[in-house]
């Protein structure tokens, strides 16, 4: 979809800072960071939410959360993970492009997720994505 801003990433219109791809999904840092090594994983093709995807999608989505999980557990050592998604308005989802979060959580985090929060420089994005990267197959 031309005005969607994840299609426009996937597409590589939008500059994003790249942590994994395959063929059906890619991988990106959360320009938003709630905590360093926050990150997306969306499906390629725009999907609105979880409800349309196939079961294909559906599996690929998963497989690539839990490849960028383990190397954001491997680059960061969190105390622990959260996986998440919003799918519709009332349950906050505010990009309407299929996507899951992957939040590392440390001590004293609390569980409170809001935002906007802080836009961390390119340069600190990237320096994450690169510890993460590094602990991915390439494409
Ligand atoms: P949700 O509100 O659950 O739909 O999540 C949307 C997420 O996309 C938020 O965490 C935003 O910080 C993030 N986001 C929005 N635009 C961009 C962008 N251009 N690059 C990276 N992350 C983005
Ligand atoms: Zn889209």
């Amino acid at each position: 979809m031309a005005d969607c801003v994840f299609c426009r990433i996937v597409a590589g219109q939008i500059p994003s800072t790249w942590v994994y791809e395959d063929e059906l999904t890619l991988a990106f840092m959360d320009i938003g960071q709630v905590n360093p090594g926050h990150v997306l994983v969306a499906l390629k093709p725009h999907a609105e939410n979880l409800y349309q995807l196939d079961d294909a999608q559906a599996a690929a989505v998963q497989r690539t959360a839990a490849r960028v999980a383990r190397a954001i557990r491997d680059a960061f050592q969190p105390l622990g993970l959260s996986v998440y998604q919003a799918n519709g308005k009332a349950a906050g989802q505010t990009v309407f492009h299929y996507h899951v979060h992957l939040v590392p959580r440390h001590e004293g985090d609390g569980m409170a997720l809001s935002w906007p929060v802080k836009n961390p420089p390119r340069d600190e994005l990237e320096k994450h994505a690169a510890k993460i990267r590094e602990r991915l197959p390439r494409a």
